[in-house]
């Protein structure tokens, strides 16, 4: 919880604990603080054992934190917009270990752009589903339908930052086949 405090902090933003959630608009009593409590509220039908139910987790982590960019650190938002890129546009599946190679990507790409940010949609404009309607689904089809639904329009509302996400992309689908190729081709020397 003081994480994202601190970041708010860190980034001049003040903090609202009543109403509507200032981010996303999702209607509750304490705001952005109820956000925070609730929003694994709605992933509660999906059952994560199950490995093809992944993609849900990701996916909701990622809407969810680029609706409130706020109160992350400034490269997460260059994480998450990746990484809907990525699953949403290049249509790759994906995996716990892939989010690592993703992160190691990304740090090295950060060391030769230590300036470059994401210019954030104005709050409340970061697409119109949030994680409260997740909460009103019943099946856990629905919820996988609303999850998609919801990534998708978050993605689309930062569109004026998908050109600089869709190079990061690139260069790490390149390293991700390339280093996929070559430890095939180790394994096949031995
Ligand atoms: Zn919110």
């Amino acid at each position: 919880m003081q994480d994202f405090i601190d970041q708010a902090e860190k980034n001049g933003v003040l903090l609202i604990d009543n109403g509507k959630c200032q981010f996303c608009g999702a209607d509750y009593q304490k705001g952005i603080f109820e956000c925070m409590e609730n929003y694994n509220k709605g992933l509660e039908h999906l059952d994560f054992n199950d490995s093809k139910n992944h993609l849900f987790r990701f996916l909701s982590v990622d809407a969810h934190a680029l609706q409130h960019s706020e109160i992350h650190g400034r490269w997460s938002n260059h994480f998450h917009l990746t990484r809907l890129h990525l699953i949403l546009e290049k249509k790759q599946t994906w995996d716990y270990n892939k989010s690592h190679l993703l992160s190691d990507h990304l740090n090295r790409y950060k060391s030769n752009k230590p300036n470059e940010f994401l210019i954030s949609p104005e709050s409340l404009n970061r697409g119109k589903i949030t994680a409260k309607d997740l909460t009103k689904v019943i099946t856990a089809e629905e919820c996988a339908k609303l999850i998609i639904k919801w990534a998708d329009e978050v993605y689309h509302s930062w569109n004026s930052n998908h050109g600089t996400v869709s190079q990061i992309a690139e260069g790490f689908l390149d390293n991700y086949y390339n280093q996929t190729t070559l430890r095939r081709k180790i394994n096949n020397g031995k």
